[in-house]
């Protein structure tokens, strides 16, 4: 039978009722109490001693609490590792309650809505989906920096790319998933999945031009944050529409491939053209880069009017040391600002705020000595709130303490009555000096002396020993060990005065603080927009820098040519890892009427480092930085799509072959004559002829009916034929050098297609065995004397026999013919098929 449940039990199981989802911390005095299920999983998780209550009674309930000054240490791990949690606090004083002290939820923190990282310079982003008929709209927000976006997606592979690009770790579904969305978001993806999909009627949103599909993901996304936060979201920016077709489009697989923001080995920043290209200052910085990178332009304004910039900042050494020096100086002004709003910014923050501030005229000035048009545009955004900035000057105290409750955060001469506190304070302190003296003088007892503590108020300390001295006016105020308190008159009155003006002092500090909170609030649109202002300057000084210190050129983009022209071009990033010198510089030319360039040569030549450079100089070119090359021209592309190397789509678990060809399908689907595609030995995930078959109707079919700009590297050497039937396909092939039997790769592109595959060579590299080497020679030279599949595949080619192309078979057949078989005994047959065995 159950047993009757405690009033306080009730009270959480009514608020549990409501977070089934999410751990509910209950505030218990000192404590964030966890029951049930929740204390079991979280005991494991955080590794806390699980205890119960009622524990003598027949169904103990499982507890399991963390103390409340540690609690956001706690927080913070669940929701690192993906869980949800609840704040239950105590919503009245536990001394003057009547009855169960009232408990409400007062936020849910959740990994795409947490916000209190230490030092995480990176976006959270939270992502909500709405699905109507076959499109989708998704929308996302960061809750630290108040960035809000939506758009419209027509299939839910982009909305997979989109929510992977934006490495959001939860999303909002707005609609019922089905069976395989389901499995990719949550199984595959690993997405912690919140769902929302009713909206309250009351919400509103203030936006521009949107779609109803967009303002419905939208609302649903702003009432998830407003159902989980429940506070302040004034930092919130206007909801803002975007096209992903007004950027390069690239899918998941062709950033990972080509280790856009994170490598594919640990996905870190390492080695990455993130990590090339980031030599931001600041934070806003720091994550605007990383925006652009992930979506490049393909607007010859927009990217020319970046390089124009990267070219004044990389023309200017001087000034622009002086403007990286002051960069130096802004701190976070997104999170700042969202700090402000959530009332979470303590009185260093506000000085951070300041000093961030002081540096923007100092900015402006480094860029006024820059004359051009568009430095201009940057100029009048730069906005350094001065009316901010006096006020935090005026108001915030340089030595304020972390804290708001211990007084010192204003500024004397802020506040006349507080300055007439101050000035008591500091009075009865003399007073007090005084006093002691007197006193002193007065009972002859040396070691007198006036303390303060909490308890006791101020007191005359008097040791053991002296206790005859004391005088009649003196009254015991508490008695130690070795020691007496004692009050008196004159002491009490001074008492009453400082502890008054203390008090008072810090009442008025703390709502002199919170009025100055309230005031910023006002500016934080303006802050925001100074943050991303700042941030732009920042990523084009970053450019700059690389620029020069990598040696790039400006690339010269045009919109509609088809013009490929790239001389002496580098892969930047296996550049920057290897060292300049080592580095072998390719030429890459596809002009006008050449779509397509099939690539070949030996493994390890070089050709995926060829492909790779190609299209990360399309991608920085189009961010608006210079490039690795000693001059460049380019269309610009609208899309890039790769299939590169064989490794298996480790997230969806699908076979090599059949990852291959879906990417393959993705680019033949979605590619246009203005599209860049990489092929990485396409095929290779199949038996030969199959693949081979494969990757030559994929090439004719990029060629009749497409007409994308095409690098195929490939080891099939028959399809080099095709240049004989295909008018826009050039064959290139990486150069070696043999000498000696020795083959050295030279990583040069050279025209024309290869010869020979120096597999065996590099297996001699990786250092196998010599007689296996030599024994794989021998199949070899026997397997280069078969027939190889026809080249264009036509029946009657393919009919072939096996022995028709090398003279050393006719003597074979010439004794095959020769023998009369009737006439042979057993064992004369069983020698013939040795001797015939041998002479093979
Ligand atoms: P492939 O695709 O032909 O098998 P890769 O492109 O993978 O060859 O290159 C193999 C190795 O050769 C790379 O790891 C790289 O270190 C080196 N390499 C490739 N291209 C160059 C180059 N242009 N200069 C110097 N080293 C190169
Ligand atoms: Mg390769």
């Amino acid at each position: 039978m159950a047993e009757k449940i405690s009033p306080g039990m009730q009270q959480y199981l009514d608020i549990k009722k409501d977070y089934p989802d999410a751990f509910l911390l209950f505030r218990m005095g000192d404590f964030y109490e966890l029951f049930y299920e929740d204390a079991v999983n979280a005991a494991q998780i955080l590794e806390l001693t699980l205890t119960s209550r009622n524990k003598n009674s027949a169904q103990p309930i499982p507890m399991a609490g963390v103390p409340h000054h540690a609690a956001t240490e706690y927080i913070d791990k669940l929701v690192n590792l993906g869980y949800k949690v609840a704040v239950a606090e105590q919503m009245e004083d536990p001394k003057k309650a009547v009855g169960i002290v009232k408990r409400a939820v007062t936020q849910v923190i959740t990994p795409g809505t947490t916000i209190d990282h230490a030092n995480a310079v990176d976006n959270n982003f939270l992502v909500a989906i709405e699905q109507q008929e076959q499109r989708f709209a998704l929308s996302y927000m960061d809750l630290s920096t108040g960035e809000f976006k939506v758009t419209v997606l027509q299939d839910f592979s982009a909305v997979v790319g989109e929510i992977a690009s934006l490495k959001a770790r939860e999303v909002v579904i707005g609609f019922l998933l089905d069976e395989s969305q389901k499995k990719i978001l949550d199984k595959q993806m690993n997405l912690l999945l919140s769902e929302q999909l009713d909206l309250p009627e009351t919400l509103q949103m203030e936006h521009g031009d949107l779609s109803a599909i967009e303002e419905q993901v939208a609302l649903k996304l702003l009432a998830y944050v407003k159902r989980t936060q429940m506070r302040d979201l004034s930092h919130l920016q206007e909801v803002e529409h975007y096209e992903i077709k007004d950027f390069l489009q690239m899918d998941f697989a062709t950033k990972t491939s080509l280790e856009l923001t994170v490598n594919k080995r640990e996905n870190k920043k390492h080695g990455t053209l993130y990590w090339l290209l980031d030599e931001t200052k600041t934070a806003m910085g720091t994550r605007m880069l990383r925006t652009w990178i992930e979506r490049p332009l393909i607007s010859e304004v927009a990217i020319a009017k970046r390089m124009a910039i990267v070219q004044l900042f990389l023309d200017h050494f001087f000034e622009r040391s002086d403007l990286i020096e002051a960069l130096k100086g802004v701190y976070d002004l997104e999170r700042l600002a969202s700090r402000v709003s959530f009332g979470k910014a303590l009185p260093v923050d506000f000085l951070q705020l300041a000093h961030s501030l002081s540096n923007v005229p100092a900015i402006k000035n480094i860029l006024e000595l820059l004359p051009q048009e568009q430095m201009k545009q940057l100029i009048e955004r730069l906005d350094a709130l001065p009316e901010l900035a006096d006020l935090i000057h005026q108001s915030i105290s340089e030595e304020a303490s972390r804290t708001i409750t211990e007084g010192g955060i204003i500024k004397t001469g802020y506040n006349p009555q507080l300055d007439k506190y101050r000035e008591a304070l500091e009075n009865g302190t003399s007073w007090i000096a005084q006093l002691e003296a007197t006193e002193k003088a007065r009972t002859g007892i040396s070691t007198l002396r006036i303390d303060y503590n909490r308890k006791d108020g101020y007191y005359f300390h008097i040791t053991q020993s002296q206790l005859d001295s004391v005088p009649e006016h003196f009254f015991r105020k508490a008695t130690l060990k070795n020691s007496e308190r004692f009050g008196s008159q004159e002491l009490t009155e001074i008492e009453e005065i400082m502890l008054e003006a203390r008090e008072k002092s810090s009442i008025l500090e703390y709502e002199l603080f919170m009025s100055v909170r309230d005031q910023t609030e006002q500016y934080i649109s303006r802050l925001q927009a100074l943050a991303k202002t700042i941030a732009e300057i920042d990523c084009l000084q970053s450019l700059a820098v690389v620029a020069e210190k990598q040696g790039y050129v400006r690339p010269v983009l045009t919109e509609n040519s088809r013009h490929v022209e790239i001389k002496a071009g580098r892969h930047a990033v296996v550049e920057a890892v290897m060292g300049a010198q080592e580095y072998v510089p390719n030429d890459i030319a596809l002009p006008e009427q050449t779509d397509i360039q099939l690539i070949t040569g030996p493994n390890m030549s070089g050709k995926s480092t060829y492909m790779r450079q190609f299209a990360l100089t399309v991608i920085m070119a189009q961010i608006g930085s210079f490039v690795p090359a000693e001059s460049a021209a380019l269309p610009i592309f609208d899309a890039i799509f790769t299939r590169i190397g064989a490794s298996d789509n480790l997230i969806s678990g699908e076979s090599t072959f059949m990852v291959e060809m879906s990417e393959a399908n993705h680019a033949i689907q979605k590619a246009t004559s203005r599209s860049l595609i990489i092929f990485d030995e396409l095929g290779r995930g199949t038996a030969t002829y199959d693949g081979m078959a494969l990757a030559q109707a994929i090439i004719e079919y990029v060629h009749e009916h497409i007409g994308a700009k095409t690098l195929f590297a490939t080891h099939y050497h028959e399809l080099t034929e095709l240049d004989q039937t295909l008018e826009h396909l050039d064959n290139v092939h990486v150069a070696t050098l043999e000498q000696n039997g020795n083959v050295t790769f030279l990583h040069k592109i050279t025209e024309g297609p290869a010869d020979k595959s120096y597999g065996i060579h590099v297996a001699k590299i990786a250092g196998l065995p010599s007689d296996l080497l030599e024994r794989a020679d021998l199949i070899l030279q026997k397997l280069e004397n078969k027939p190889l599949p026809a080249k264009k595949v036509e029946a009657q080619e393919e009919q072939l026999s096996l022995f028709d192309i090398d003279e050393n078979y006719s003597e074979i057949i010439d004794k095959l013919k020769d023998l009369n078989v009737d006439n042979m005994t057993a064992r004369e047959a069983l020698n013939f098929l040795w001797e015939l065995k041998d002479a093979l």
